[in-house]
C-alpha cells in the first residue's frame, strides 16, 4: 500500500510501537516526523537510517507530551517541514503499576497527561489543516485497557478508556471531511514498557525473566506470544490507506484473543 507524498506525525517514535509504526509508513513512502524522549546521538542515529533505508524525508521535534505549547509547536514544525500533516499517530505512552490506595499522584497526572490529553492537544492543533485540505487520518494507539481493565492500571486504564472515547468524536465531528479517526488496542508487545513489568514480575516472583514473560502472557493473551511492532506498524499503514475510508471510530484489536474471553 503506498502513502506516497503523505506527511506523518508519530508522537513516541524514538521507541517501540511508535517508531514499528514510522518505520512502516516510511516503507509506505510517507513523509514522517518523529517524536518521543531518548539519546539525542541515537536519535539522530535512527532518524539518518530511516531517511536514507526509505529515502523519505524524516525530521523529528523534542515535544514533551505533557506540554500543551510543546506539542502544538511540534505540529506546527511538521506543517513548516512539510507543508502539511495527513496522518497523525497519537502513539506516545507510559505505564505505572500500583493498587489504587498506593499509587501515586504524580504518576496519575503523568499518565493521563502524555496517554490522553497529548492526544486531545495534538488531534486539536492538527485537525484545522487536515479539515482545510479535506483528508487527513488519525490513528490513536489505545490498548485492550481501553476495553477492558486489570489491577493496579487505574491511570492506564482510565487514559485508554478516554482514548477511545476521543476517537469516537473526532470520527463523528469529521464524519463528511475526508478525516478517518481509528484506535489501535493492542494486546502485550515485547517494548521498554512492557519489559520493565516482566522484569519487576521477576523480581517479586522471584523467577526468571523468561518464566516472568510466559507467567504474563498466560494470564491474558491466548496466543501465548506478543504482538510485534511490525504487526502494528502494518495495521496503522492499512488505516491510512483508500481501503479504510469508511472504517471511522473503530476500536480495533491486536491482542492473540486477549479480548475474546
Ligand atoms: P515505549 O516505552 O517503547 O515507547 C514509548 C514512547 O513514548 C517512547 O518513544 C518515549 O520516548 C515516548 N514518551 C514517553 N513519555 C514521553 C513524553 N513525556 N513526551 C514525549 N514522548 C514521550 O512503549 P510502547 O510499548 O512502544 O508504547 C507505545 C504506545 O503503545 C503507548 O501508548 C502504550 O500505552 C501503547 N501500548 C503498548 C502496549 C505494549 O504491550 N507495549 C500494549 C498496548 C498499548
Amino acid at each position: 500500500m503506498s502513502l506516497k507524498g503523505l506527511a506523518a506525525v508519530i508522537t513516541g517514535s524514538t521507541s517501540g510501537i511508535g517508531l514499528g509504526i514510522a518505520r512502516r509508513m516510511a516503507a509506505a513512502g510517507a513523509d514522517i516526523l518523529l517524536n518521543g524522549l531518548g539519546d539525542m546521538a541515537e536519535i539522530e542515529k535512527t532518524r539518518l537510517a530511516l531517511q536514507s533505508e526509505f529515502g523519505v524525508r524524516v525530521f523529528y521535534h523534542g515535544a514533551d507530551m505533557r506540554k500543551p505549547d510543546d506539542i502544538r509547536a511540534m505540529v506546527q514544525s511538521a506543517e513548516k517541514s512539510f507543508g502539511k500533516v495527513d496522518i497523525l499517530v497519537n502513539n506516545a505512552g507510559i505505564q505505572h503499576v500500583a493498587r489504587i490506595e498506593n499509587f501515586s499522584d504524580e504518576r496519575w497526572s503523568d499518565i493521563i497527561a502524555i496517554n490522553l490529553s497529548a492526544a486531545f492537544f495534538a488531534t486539536k492543533a492538527a485537525l484545522p489543516g487536515m479539515q482545510a485540505r479535506g483528508f487527513g487520518r488519525i490513528v490513536n494507539i489505545a490498548s485492550v485497557h481501553g476495553l477492558v481493565a486489570s489491577k493496579e492500571k487505574s491511570a492506564y486504564v482510565a487514559a485508554k478508556h478516554g482514548v477511545i472515547g476521543l476517537t469516537k468524536v473526532t470520527a463523528l465531528e469529521n464524519a463528511t471531511n475526508g478525516i478517518t479517526c481509528n484506535a489501535i488496542c493492542p494486546g502485550f508487545v515485547l517494548t521498554p514498557l512492557v519489559q520493565k513489568q516482566i522484569d519487576d514480575r521477576a523480581a517479586q516472583k522471584g523467577i526468571s525473566k523468561e518464566d516472568s514473560a510466559r507467567d504474563l502472557l498466560g494470564e491474558k493473551q491466548p496466543a501465548l506470544d506478543f504482538v510485534t511492532t511490525e504487526q502494528l506498524g502494518d495495521m496503522a499503514v492499512y488505516l491510512c490507506g483508500d481501503s479504510a475510508r469508511l472504517m471511522n471510530g473503530s476500536a480495533i484489536t491486536v491482542d492473540g484473543g486477549w479480548t475474546a474471553q
